[in-house]
């Protein structure tokens, strides 16, 4: 397993990375996305919206403002119930999640011993007296106050009066834009149930303590479909939202495995009755083996009729469905599966981190899968002082940058080069050398063929220039290595 520290210098060293702010000491809650950061990023977004979106009949897209009418907010029970419990420390005067606090052991000096100084482990009470941790687990000074809830959104004014009637919040998650335009939908799109509607977009919630690099932070992006569904409909025998729940658990586990994560990285976590949200019927969070130990990637709720409802109260708006056959009308229920776009950043970046040997050698590699991986293809020239070589691949680069996202480096020997483009994933590399371009002055021509290189296997083949959209066509879509690379000679490595 990759250890977080591991990651978390070349992620800022190689752009992917960086801390908010960074110049002004960062903000330890907020992070940025580099050059290769947010091609990682957006390579996530947009495979998801092309798997779950565009390729399927039943779906369709919204982006909705981030700023809402607060009323959303009261209806929606985040003004009421969206709030952890959190204890402060009366000396440092930090503040924590009275429900995290017990995840470090702790100093006690017993008062039923004599003062006695005990280590207790992690989540235990002292066995002589019983208390459970009462100093800072930062400071190790400050007596910690008793849990009061603090409410996690962020207020804002809307307008240019700052009083009580402006007040709203920055949307602490984008499902609510789907709930409020359920019916904009539904009318403008002619839709049948079941289908349902995806956003992608910001969410920012004051966590009390954010940490763990980009798994929780202040503000992040969410990839969230609200499926809907005739509860009266069945689906394999059964009522169609318990099935089609089902369906969505497995469609998103396996969309992870898909692009690179470990099966044995992912496990599912069953909500218990009290764990289970006020407005759930059944919530299953796919959880991954983060560093810090197995912890939600996503979740995927029965949030019933619930959502729908609340609006249609507090807005005064039916937000019903006419169901044809049955000549009635229904609220449906959602199927909600809802996956943090950072988190899946970093499940990603842990997963295809390697440190190999070869030859002797350490070699750090990124196995992203292709669709992810930043960079698909860099072209590097093999002598850049031959200006025939650099011109040709500043072409090549060029030509290929028109389809994927392609680069052109020349800073370092090419051993070098390959192995920094092996830290970043990507897939191909692509070398101009003498004999491509041939020797003007001694009359010879060149052979006007590459050397591709395969990140994996660091394999090598000789193909023509004329030849390259084609084999990049295929090696970026769906063929093998080993298929594509069968029909060209080997280079040497
Ligand atoms: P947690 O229990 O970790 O706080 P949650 O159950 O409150 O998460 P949801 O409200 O279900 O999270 O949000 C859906 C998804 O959004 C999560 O599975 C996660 O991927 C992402 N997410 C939620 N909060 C954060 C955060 N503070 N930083 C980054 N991603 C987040």
């Amino acid at each position: 397993m990759t250890a977080m520290d591991t990651l978390v210098s070349p992620c800022k060293r190689r752009g992917f990375v960086f801390q908010s702010s960074e110049i002004y000491g960062g903000t330890g809650s907020c992070w940025d996305y580099g050059p290769l950061g947010v091609e990682l990023k957006q390579n996530i977004k947009r495979v998801w919206w092309r798997d779950f979106v565009q390729e399927r009949p039943d779906m369709v897209g919204l982006d909705a403002s981030i700023l809402m009418h607060a009323t959303v907010w009261k209806a929606s029970g985040h003004v009421d119930n969206f709030s952890d419990p959190m204890v402060d420390c009366r000396e440092c005067k930090r503040r924590f999640r009275a429900d995290q606090i017990d995840e470090t052991p702790w100093l006690h000096f017993c008062p039923a011993t004599k003062g006695n100084k005990f280590t207790i482990p992690a989540g235990e009470a002292c066995q002589h007296c019983g208390v459970r941790r009462t100093l800072c687990p930062e400071c190790g000074k400050g007596e910690l106050t008793a849990p009061r809830q603090f409410n996690l959104m962020f207020k804002t004014f809307m307008g240019p009066v700052e009083e009580d009637a402006a007040v709203t919040y920055l949307r602490p998650e984008t499902a609510q834009g789907i709930f409020v335009n359920f019916d904009n939908v539904l009318q403008s799109m002619r839709l049948k149930l079941p289908f349902g509607v995806a956003q992608i977009g910001k969410a920012f919630r004051n966590e009390i303590t954010p940490g763990n690099f980009i798994f929780r932070s202040r503000e992040f992006e969410q990839m969230e479909i609200e499926y809907f569904v005739n509860p009266h409909d069945r689906v394999d025998g059964r009522p169609a939202d318990e099935a089609l729940h089902d369906q969505w658990i497995e469609a998103c586990r396996a969309w992870f495995t898909r692009y690179g994560l470990t099966p044995d990285n992912l496990q599912l976590h069953e909500h218990a009755r009290d764990e289970l949200a006020h407005y759930a019927k059944r919530t299953v969070d796919i959880m991954y083996r983060f560093p810090m130990g197995w912890s939600e990637l996503m979740g995927i709720a029965n949030r019933t009729d619930f959502d729908l409802k609340q609006h249609a109260k507090f807005s005064g708006k039916s937000l019903t469905y006419f169901d044809e056959e049955r000549k009635e009308h229904i609220v449906p229920y959602v199927i909600e599966p809802s996956a943090g776009v950072d988190r899946a950043l970093l499940a990603f970046l842990l997963d295809a981190y390697r440190e190999e040997e070869v030859r002797g050698e350490k070699r750090v590699v990124l196995h992203f899968h292709h669709e992810l991986a930043p960079v698909k293809v860099a072209v590097l020239p093999l002598l850049k002082k031959r200006p025939e070589i650099v011109a040709t691949a500043h072409e090549l680069r060029t030509r290929l940058a028109r389809r994927w996202t392609a680069v052109y480096d020349d800073t370092a020997a090419i051993g070098r080069l390959y192995r920094r483009q092996d830290e970043v994933g990507t897939p191909y590399c692509v070398t101009v050398d003498v004999k491509t371009v041939g020797d003007r002055e001694k009359g010879e021509a060149g052979d006007q063929r590459v050397t591709i290189r395969e990140r994996d296997s660091m394999e090598q083949i000789r193909v023509p220039l004329a030849d390259l959209e084609t084999v990049f066509t295929r090696l970026l879509g769906d063929a093998a290595w080993t298929d594509v690379a069968a029909a060209y000679p080997r280079a040497e490595g």
